[in-house]
């Protein structure tokens, strides 16, 4: 992604101040696609790439998806996951769901 004008909101600037991070170093972040990011549960981490482990339940049916990958903060234990992931978890849950199993584990593959 090229972006020819970034706006940052006065949040931004803020925690851009208070974090030392450069409007360059955001640039590059979004057009490399690189997150920096900060935990909005506990306000007091940033996120580091990883995997996690999600758990949904629905109707008597437990679905774990492992090997995730994530955005987790550091800090909390919080993962973030990207639209297109939370779409496959869904996707897959989902899928579980209509088998009507009572519990499944899943092993997240081929991974983006
Ligand atoms: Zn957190």
């Amino acid at each position: 992604m090229i972006c020819k004008k970034i706006s940052f909101s006065g949040h931004a600037l803020r925690r851009m101040f208070e974090r030392e991070i450069s409007e360059t170093e955001i640039r590059t972040a979004i057009e490399t696609g690189l997150i920096i990011m900060e935990c909005v549960i506990c306000k007091n981490g940033t996120t580091k790439k990883g995997k996690v482990t999600v758990t949904l339940e629905r109707k008597g049916s437990i679905i774990a998806i492992k090997e995730v990958p994530a955005d987790v903060c550091q800090n909390c234990g919080e993962y973030y996951l990207s639209e297109e992931m939370t779409k496959e978890v869904l996707k897959r849950a989902n899928d579980a769901v209509k088998k009507g199993v009572e519990f499944e584990v899943i092993k997240m593959t081929k991974v983006a």
